[in-house]
């Protein structure tokens, strides 16, 4: 039987669908990229492709997913940001080699480097966290509203009050719970 990994999030921001490849970090949590297969599967989705990844970029890649979830934490918070996750992010930025392209359709593509390495997709995913935490783009950081989440998400809605990391998991879980809630008063009220 293959094994059966957790499925992936997929936000439409390319930094915090990133970090969200750790989910329930306050409570139980689980990685959905747990092999660097998976890391490549990931990637893949988000058009940055490439060739193989090892155990130690699989390292590199979660060591940068967690400085950008710190960094982008600090930042919901208005908190200074954590100097060691400044230092990940933009090593990981520098060291990067993609290029963005035009395709003949207007659409933009990532190249990669020649060999296609992950830092070259770690280059990516740094560059797009700089612009969130840094505000250069229009939004606003926010952490999730559920407290086994916490996640930092990018609040693109025009009000800004968006207050899950994803509507269908934890933003559902919340509304069952307070459901509940409410049933369980309801019928305490009636004994
Ligand atoms: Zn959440």
């Amino acid at each position: 039987m293959p094994v059966q990994f957790p499925d992936f999030r997929l936000g439409s921001v390319l930094a915090t669908s990133f970090t969200g490849t750790l989910s329930e970090r306050h409570g139980e949590p689980v990685e959905r990229v747990p092999t660097p297969r998976r890391l490549v599967d990931w990637l893949e989705v988000y058009g940055l492709t490439v060739a193989s990844c090892t155990a130690e970029q699989l390292e590199l890649a979660r060591e940068l997913r967690e400085s950008i979830h710190a960094a982008a934490t600090a930042a919901a918070l208005g908190d200074p940001l954590p100097a060691s996750a400044v230092q990940v992010i933009n090593d990981r930025s520098v060291q990067g080699r993609a290029a963005a392209v035009l395709t003949p359709e207007g659409e933009r593509r990532w190249r990669l480097g020649p060999d296609s390495r992950v830092e070259d997709a770690l280059g990516v995913i740094a560059a797009d966290a700089v612009e969130i935490i840094a505000g250069e783009r229009d939004g606003k950081l926010a952490l999730c509203a559920s407290p086994t989440c916490r996640a930092a998400f990018f609040d693109t809605s025009q009000s800004r009050t968006r207050r899950w990391c994803d509507m269908n998991t934890c933003g559902n879980r919340q509304k069952k719970a307070r459901l509940q809630a409410r049933r369980r008063g309801a019928s305490g009220s009636a004994g």
